[in-house]
């Protein structure tokens, strides 16, 4: 086998990438969004994934775990092709965000048509799914974790299921879509 299979079988560099995607898909998404309360919603996202990437990036150096090498395909555990494809709302004709045309050439409604705006629900959702993956990626890396790594790993699972919590919380109270 391969290193480059080697290294994207190594568990933490899956939960570090994970980490690592999060922050990136919630800073496209807040630069993205154009409704302040999705923007709000987004921003506090993205916080959140900064700080965990902060802290666990921070403990597992404490436990004196050299950081694996990044290398092959992120997870892809959150959708950035969303982010970067509009849909004509007429008639479902998908083009990039950087080049929303003056009308749809399929169906020649306004660029209006595109601007359809990402819902405070679908925010939460993004970020429910994106915690439970992120639950799952540690817990597997905690199950062949040694001790000193397996502690740390035991301490983001709790805080990842905080997250988690808090996005089902926010979902309930944003039933309506
Ligand atoms: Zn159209």
């Amino acid at each position: 086998m391969s290193a480059r299979v080697r290294k994207t079988d190594n568990p933490i560099a899956r939960v570090l990438q994970a980490a690592k995607e999060g922050v990136v898909f919630f800073e496209k998404a807040h630069t993205a969004a154009n409704d302040p309360r999705v923007r709000e919603v987004f921003g506090r996202l993205l916080n959140i994934r900064k700080e965990s990437l902060r802290s666990l990036e921070e403990n597992l150096r404490e436990a004196r775990l050299l950081l694996p090498e990044m290398e092959g395909q992120p997870p892809r555990i959150y959708p950035l092709e969303e982010l970067q494809k509009k849909e004509c709302y007429v008639c479902g004709y998908s083009t990039d965000v950087e080049a929303i045309p003056e009308s749809c050439p399929r169906c020649g409604a306004s660029r209006y048509a595109f601007e359809r705006e990402i819902t405070v629900r679908k925010a939460w959702e993004l970020a429910e799914s994106g915690a439970r993956i992120t639950l799952e990626l540690l817990s597997e890396a905690e199950k062949l974790a040694e001790e000193n790594v397996k502690q740390v790993l035991a301490k983001h699972i709790q805080l990842e299921q905080s997250i988690l919590n808090e996005t089902r919380k926010e979902l309930e109270s944003h039933r309506e879509s």
